[in-house]
């Protein structure tokens, strides 16, 4: 339903990239929601670090207060409306790979998201939750580690393009990954995503609603664009890697 994203300097691990994730989720409660989640990454982390609960944003705000996050350089957040899988923790986003390195969220349906599923049951993965979106969850995770083993290096940009080649239905998707923790990275098909950029740090969100706060300039992506942030770069492509027209750059006007 919403999303937020936002990438900081890899240098300085620190509490901005959860604060902006909360902030954007509580200026994207107007959308209407029945859970909310973050995930964030830093340096040195083995996985990323995901809290997630059903109910109001105060229900996640809670349970961080419980179980505190670490400082991070990375961070995505989202507020669901479910479509597939009742509003309960275990569905809300982010949903994860399966070695829990790649954390993801999600607005939209994935209507191949059952065939998809069985497909990676036959090669012996296993779900935890009810969504079309743990799914996608678990494929980007599998693309992840192939280029690693294909190419020696970690690339989630590629990873996250090549999935999204192979899903069909509404969305869009934003992707962290603990061995890449200077990146986020997005995807949309026929769902909204818009970059805000700032100054040593870059956002992303369903609308512009989610980073107002912190930045006015705005770039749109068009239909079926990825896009990669981190603090000091946007690069924006297609779902094959090449390059697109600059996309439409605006001034946010609000009030
Ligand atoms: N289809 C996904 C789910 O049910 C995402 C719903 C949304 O857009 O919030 O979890």
């Amino acid at each position: 339903c919403g999303i937020v994203g936002y990438a900081g300097s890899v240098h300085a691990a620190c509490g901005r990239p959860l604060e902006v994730c909360l902030n954007g989720l509580g200026r994207l409660e107007y959308r209407g929601y029945d859970s909310t989640g973050v995930a964030l990454a830093a340096p040195g982390m083995e996985k990323v670090e995901v809290r997630k609960k059903a109910g109001r944003l105060k229900n996640l705000l809670a349970d961080i207060e419980k179980s505190p996050l670490p400082d991070a350089t990375v961070g995505i957040g989202h507020t669901r409306w479910a479509t597939n899988g009742e509003p309960t923790d275990l569905n809300a986003h982010p949903h994860q790979s399966r070695d829990g390195k790649v954390a993801i969220i999600h607005n939209g349906i994935i209507e191949n998201a059952s065939q998809l599923r069985l497909d990676l049951q036959t090669e012996g993965y296993t779900f935890v939750s009810a969504t079309d979106t743990e799914v996608a969850a678990k494929l980007i995770g599998k693309a992840a580690q192939e280029i690693i083993d294909a190419e020696g290096a970690p690339d989630i940009f590629k990873a996250t393009r090549r999935v999204a080649r192979m899903l069909k239905g509404a969305f869009t998707i934003l992707v962290v990954d603990s061995r890449q923790p200077d990146l986020v990275v997005g995807v949309r098909h026929d769902s909204p995503l818009v970059v805000g950029l700032g100054d040593g740090e870059n956002f992303l969100g369903s609308d512009v609603a989610a980073f107002v706060a912190y930045t006015k300039e705005a770039l749109e992506l068009g239909q079926d664009q990825a896009v990669c942030i981190s603090a000091d770069s946007v690069i924006v492509t297609d779902f094959m890697g090449e390059p697109v027209p600059e996309p439409r750059r605006y001034t946010v006007d609000w009030d």
